[in-house]
């Protein structure tokens, strides 16, 4: 109770239970907690019985808890669909975690305010039955989300039938600079579905949060402003990476797949600037013939380059492949690394991405610059934005029939890595990195709009 009088309030933090999707909550958690505010997250039994995690178990400051996805054995992949994945979570973690807030408001630290992913929309409800703050946190670029507003209100109709598109705050935009969900949205219904939903009940949250930060996007942010009571409380980067501010945030900490550390010391041993850094993350399954498109793209450049290929997908890349990889003599392969270790090291020369926004906005803030080859979801736009916008890396070409051929690819990482082609993106990549710094530092962008989100909290 005495706590409570000195203004320390409670936030409970619930991601969608993926890797990309956990990553910035919980750094989102590490910075409200060094502000002295008491954090929760909460991820799926699945997730604490497959990483071993106790309810005790503190993730540095910030405390854990779980709530049941209603798949505590095999978490999305004993779904039979993603359709079938997102009503079960809704019907059974919406129990669960009515259980989980009367547990912590019967204790001395109830709870004051729930953040949780827009993707989960039915949690604001359940917030809502508590009389809680409602805080809804999009993990995507403002961009992104703002394109999915246009379309849920029909001010951009889908399938788009007029070309360029413009949308106040944004770029024009052609149809593959598009999210892969507004590009076609009869590709994935069930993903369409789930990117729209975001907005149905966005009127009842009392804050709509951001991974991005004002000058990335100022205009779109403006823009986006006008909808929707939004705060910009990006990058979600460790503070090891930006301003060191917040004792012992170094990494992502909570990995869910195996890590494999033979990659540090591999890169130790290369100059500055040789190695092209190959992740597609966490989500993206590769066929066999784009691996192969890859893999000889990358050798045929005559760099080094490390490549992350979690364990799952390596099923696709031929027996054949991996052997003249290791008999060139200039690649390995790993299953997970800790990305921003390896960004950060001086022999990492480009970043070849699918585009993720964690990833992308992880190499903005290491002054990284990319090749990109979006897949989904909204890594076009994600990329658009690199090339264009921040002009900070090239896009990958993609051939009518959907294929990326490998000497696509070897020129594109030639123009990025090459001392002179590649100058001007990485100015501009140090450019960003230094504002990105200056947004989480001390009176800020970033850190003023945490201080607002925190100031709300006081007032609930
Ligand atoms: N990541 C990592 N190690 C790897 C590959 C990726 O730590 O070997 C992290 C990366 O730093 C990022 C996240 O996994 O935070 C991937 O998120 P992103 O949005 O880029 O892609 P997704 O996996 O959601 O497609």
């Amino acid at each position: 109770m005495e706590e409570r009088e000195s203004g320390c309030r409670h936030v409970l933090m619930i991601p969608y239970p993926s890797q990309g999707h956990i990553n910035p909550m919980l750094q989102f958690s590490k910075r409200l907690s060094s502000k002295g505010v008491r954090v929760t997250m909460v991820t799926t039994t699945f997730i604490s019985k497959s990483m071993h995690l106790q309810s005790s178990s503190l993730l540095g400051p910030v405390q854990l808890d779980f709530i049941s996805d209603g798949y505590d054995q095999g978490g999305f992949a004993q779904a039979d669909s993603i359709s079938t994945y997102l009503s079960r979570m809704q019907e059974v973690g919406s129990n669960s975690l009515r259980e989980l807030i009367q547990k912590h408001n019967s204790s001395d630290h109830p709870i004051d305010c729930v953040v949780y992913d827009s993707f989960l929309v039915w949690v604001l409800d359940v917030a809502k039955e508590f009389g809680l703050l409602g805080a809804s946190f999009f993990t995507q670029m403002c961009a992104v989300n703002y394109i999915y507003y246009y379309v849920y209100h029909g001010l951009l109709k889908v399938p788009i039938s007029s070309l360029p598109i413009s949308i106040p705050g944004l770029p024009l935009l052609d149809l593959n600079d598009t999210p892969a969900f507004v590009y076609d949205p009869g590709f994935y219904p069930a993903y369409f579905h789930l990117v729209m939903n975001q907005f149905s009940n966005i009127h009842k949250a009392d804050i709509v949060l951001v991974n991005s930060f004002y000058h990335l996007e100022d205009q779109v942010v403006d823009s986006m402003s006008k909808v929707c009571p939004l705060l910009t409380i990006g990058p979600t980067v460790p503070s090891f990476h930006l301003d060191k501010a917040v004792p012992n945030d170094t990494d992502n900490v909570l990995n869910l797949f195996q890590l494999d550390s033979s990659a540090i010391s591999w890169l130790q041993e290369k100059p500055a600037g040789s190695v092209i850094y190959v992740s597609f993350g966490s989500m993206v399954c590769l066929s066999s013939q784009e691996m192969e498109e890859i893999a000889w793209g990358l050798m045929g450049t005559g760099f080094n380059f490390l490549w992350v290929i979690p364990d799952l997908q390596k099923k696709n890349l031929p027996k054949e492949l991996g052997k003249e990889i290791d008999a060139c003599g200039r690649g390995l392969i790993v299953n997970w690394i800790t990305q921003l270790e390896v960004l950060s090291n001086k022999g990492v020369g480009c970043f070849f991405t699918h585009c993720g926004w964690n990833s992308t906005i992880e190499a903005l803030c290491l002054g990284v610059p990319m090749v990109a080859l979006p897949q989904w979801t909204d890594q076009p736009t994600n990329a658009k934005f690199v090339e264009d916008v921040w002009k900070v890396g090239i896009r990958v070409r993609v051939k009518e029939n959907g294929i990326v051929t490998r000497e696509e690819i070897e020129n594109s990482i030639r123009v990025v890595m090459e001392k002179d082609l590649g100058r001007e993106m990485r100015i501009n990549a140090k450019k960003w990195k230094k504002l990105a710094i200056e947004a989480v530092s001390q009176g800020g962008t970033t850190d003023n709009n945490i201080n607002e989100f925190i100031n709300n909290l006081k007032r609930s």
